[in-house]
């Protein structure tokens, strides 16, 4: 079976920090599928179909990169693929303090599953959608934050 890895997120939208990420964690997984969650508490500002549209644009040289849309439990998802190895990005002490939390009681629920974290690079730890998202809002521009394949702009929901 191939070594694969979850990427799972909102991606409201994918940055430039999501696709560091990405191809930083390529040469240790055969396969990486990235996994955009759906919360219906939580509305998004990009529409889904969006996101996974520049998801796929942004890899799309890419043949085992994957991006599937999932609700419900990370863990469950991981079990329902049979995938072992959840990625996730690290940028501040607040993203540590959250993440081991989730880490950890992920490891509960599926004892199998291990999370892999990847620091971010310095260029890109104060990036975070919400400021890509806020720039937008305002009329800035946020293609420095985005990755180069796409444009985000022209996906402001209306
Ligand atoms: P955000 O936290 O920006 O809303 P997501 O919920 O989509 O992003 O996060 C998915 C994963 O990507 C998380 O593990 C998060 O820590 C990571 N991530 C987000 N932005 C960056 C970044 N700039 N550098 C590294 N990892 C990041």
């Amino acid at each position: 079976m191939k070594k694969t890895a979850l990427f799972p997120g909102s991606f409201d939208p994918i940055t430039k920090g999501h696709e560091s990420i990405v191809l930083r964690a390529l040469p240790l997984f055969e396969k990486i599928i990235i996994a955009i969650g759906i919360n219906e508490q939580k509305q998004s500002f990009f529409p889904l179909e969006k996101r996974r549209e520049w998801i796929q644009k942004v890899f799309a040289s890419y043949p085992h990169i994957e991006v599937i849309t999932y609700e419900g439990l990370t863990v469950d998802l991981c079990q329902k693929l049979a995938v072992k190895y959840i990625l996730r990005g690290l940028r501040t002490s607040a993203d540590f303090e959250f993440e081991r939390s989730i880490g950890q009681m992920n490891k509960l629920m599926f004892p199998d599953v291990e999370t892999v974290f990847f620091l971010t690079t310095p260029e890109h730890s104060a990036l975070n959608s919400y400021i890509v998202r806020d720039i937008i809002k305002h009329g800035g521009d946020a293609s420095p934050f985005t990755p180069d394949a796409i444009d985000v702009s022209e996906g402001m929901a209306k």
